[in-house]
């Protein structure tokens, strides 16, 4: 059973590191060439170039302006639904207005030129890698985009028929709507957990794109896959908390190095 996300949103930023060198990205380009499978591992700093903000960068970082345990958590929401609801459908204008961005849509291109070899894994719930083209995307922590019911749905709650609000709500029994992402405390959906393990655990090279590395289990993939003999790239702007799991640190955007690695 997969463990409920868990992490310090409040941790300092790494600090940053030197560029990374052109001989490096060639030794990886070959490297990825040749690989059977490889599986790619996301965070918010992937879509960071897309102009979604990430938690933890800095000042533009949602967890410098919103408190984590109160957006994101049933508790928080349940203590003040319409405040968290006016959040996410915040967050949602945000997504609907951008685009996947050049690192997004080079995995997708290179995914479907080399069918069957590259799992796309990602904690980002803002649906860019499956606007991008990649296909069987796991979504690790849910989709920003659907909402399912708070409580246990009754025989009444239908989703196709709710009564507006902030949050909507089921007209009969009032069972209320809610983000279909994964909150502080919540287990991550099984099914998408095992698929994600056994593409860690399959993985000749796994990267680590964008991300801190300080929310887990999703963090823990790492870990897994470089047991299971995987070359383990870290491909950040920053240093990050799995810079010591990492065979390699690639330092660089989401959007320059990946199209640089794949196109
Ligand atoms: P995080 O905010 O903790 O860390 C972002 C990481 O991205 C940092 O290490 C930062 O250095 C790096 N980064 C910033 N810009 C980058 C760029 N252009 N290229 C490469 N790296 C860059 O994010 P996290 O580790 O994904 O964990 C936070 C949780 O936040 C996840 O569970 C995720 O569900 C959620 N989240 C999702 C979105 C989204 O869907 N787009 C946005 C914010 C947060």
């Amino acid at each position: 059973m997969p463990l409920a996300p868990s992490s310090d949103p409040l941790s300092a930023s790494p600090p940053a590191r030197p560029v990374a060198a052109s001989g490096e990205v060639q030794a990886l380009r070959q490297r990825l060439a040749a690989a059977c499978q490889i599986a790619v591992l996301t965070g918010a700093g992937m879509s960071a170039e897309s102009g979604v903000p990430t938690f933890r960068d800095d000042s533009s970082g949602y967890w410098s302006q919103f408190n984590p345990q109160e957006m994101a958590s049933e508790a928080g929401f349940r203590a003040h639904p319409q405040r968290v609801w006016n959040w996410y459908a915040h967050r949602r204008a945000v997504i609907a207005r951008v685009e996947p961005n050049a690192g997004h849509l080079a995995l997708a291109r290179w995914s479907r030129t080399h069918e069957g070899r590259m799992s796309v894994i990602t904690q980002n719930v803002d649906g860019l890698h499956q606007r991008a083209g990649s296909a069987g995307v796991l979504a690790l922590h849910g989709e920003l985009m659907r909402n399912r019911w708070l409580d246990r749905p009754r025989s009444c709650c239908d989703l196709q028929r709710v009564a507006p609000g902030e949050p909507p709500s089921c007209p009969v029994c009032g069972n209320l709507l809610r983000p279909a992402v994964v909150w502080f405390g919540e287990a991550l959906p099984a099914s998408v957990w095992q698929a994600a393990e056994q593409a860690a655990q399959g993985a000749e090279v796994l990267l680590v794109v964008g991300t801190s590395g300080a929310v887990y289990p999703a963090a823990g993939l790492a870990q897994i896959a470089r047991r299971s003999g995987a070359h383990v790239v870290v491909i950040n702007t920053q240093a990050t908390e799995l810079d010591a799991v990492a065979s390699q640190c690639l330092t660089g955007s989401a959007a320059r190095l990946l199209p640089a690695l794949f196109d």
